[in-house]
């Protein structure tokens, strides 16, 4: 069996920055440390944080007054950060600050009585954050169909942002169906899928050019490691999500001469390396090399702390 890594993989800078701001809040403040909702959607990191101290609570009522509350890399609606105020809580944001430049177009659109849409999947904290900072008409959609029904104000004043960890090929027809119904859209200057997202699915797109099967290490809530199982199979090849090289199932592998290992923008790199023990343990493995790619050198300050 040969392996070959993708590149890049893994943690991505806001990731990184909201692990280190829990840390950080950790080492400045002593635990416990509150978050609210999961910091980055990755079971590991949730558990190896809890361990040093950190407590992750889905409402800020759950807090209690005087405390450390950080808001997760996904990004809080305004009125979440207007109730953690009046709760008296000392609050961190860790959203990440590609996710706060969405939030700024939204805001920005509706203070010019444009209606927002929002491409994403409904229900995800992110959407939902960036939903929380519309003063005006805002509508998420999820598929070309749902763009055929939105209903707005005036068709003439309309503008889109997008999740930022979005499949980069479908969201390609969702801009195809919104431009076709409102010629006029205003659109982001770039992109809002982050660099991240899209270097991840580009090497997923190459690595399946050369392998007979991909497993993704990503959480099974976490959006961006969905997305790259998809990237995959739209590929045509076989792809697993899985948390740890426990979750292998048996006979996934046997026919698989050459694998490839991704793993999604919140997953820690040690789980990439534990997965490779697991395969030499199991499996006749010749070789294991990365695949060339993109070097991701971008890094985001901490928030003051
Ligand atoms: Fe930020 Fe992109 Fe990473 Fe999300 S995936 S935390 S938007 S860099």
């Amino acid at each position: 069996m040969e392996v070959i890594l993708a590149r890049p993989r893994g943690f991505c800078a806001g990731v990184n920055r909201a692990i280190n701001v829990v840390n950080k809040a950790l080492e400045v403040y002593q635990p416990p440390v509150y978050v609210l909702h999961e910091i980055v959607h990755n079971t590991h990191v949730i558990r190896e944080l809890e361990e040093k101290g950190a407590v992750f609570v889905e409402q800020l009522e759950d807090i209690p007054k005087g405390s450390i509350a950080i808001f997760s890399a996904h990004g809080v609606s305004q009125a979440v950060k207007e109730r953690a105020n009046e709760l008296g809580l000392r609050t961190i944001n860790a959203t990440c600050p590609l996710v706060s430049k969405v939030h700024r177009r939204v805001s920005l659109l509706n203070k010019i009585n444009y209606d927002v849409v929002v491409i994403g999947h409904k229900g995800h904290p992110e959407v939902e954050g960036t939903c929380g900072h519309a003063s005006g008409s805002v509508h998420v959609v999820s598929s070309p169909d749902e763009v055929q029904c939105l209903q707005v104000n005036t068709p003439s004043r309309v503008g889109y942002v997008t999740q930022t960890t979005l499949s980069i090929d479908d969201t390609a027809e969702m801009l195809k169906a919104l431009r076709r119904r409102f010629p006029e859209i205003s659109a982001p200057s770039r992109t809002d899928i982050c660099f991240a997202t899209s270097n991840r699915q580009t090497a997923v797109r190459e690595l399946s050019k050369a392998v007979d099967l991909i497993l993704v290490v990503g959480s099974k809530n976490s959006s961006n490691s969905n997305r790259l199982r998809e990237v995959a199979q739209k590929n045509n090849i076989p792809a697993h999500l899985i948390d740890h090289a426990g979750e292998i199932e048996r006979g996934w592998l046997d026919k698989a001469r050459r694998i490839g290992i991704t793993a999604g923008a919140s997953a820690p790199e040690h789980l990439v390396t534990e997965l490779v023990a697991w395969l030499r343990e199991n499996y006749k493995v010749r070789t294991v090399r990365e695949m060339d790619g993109v070097d991701e050198t971008i890094c985001f300050q901490l928030p003051p702390i």
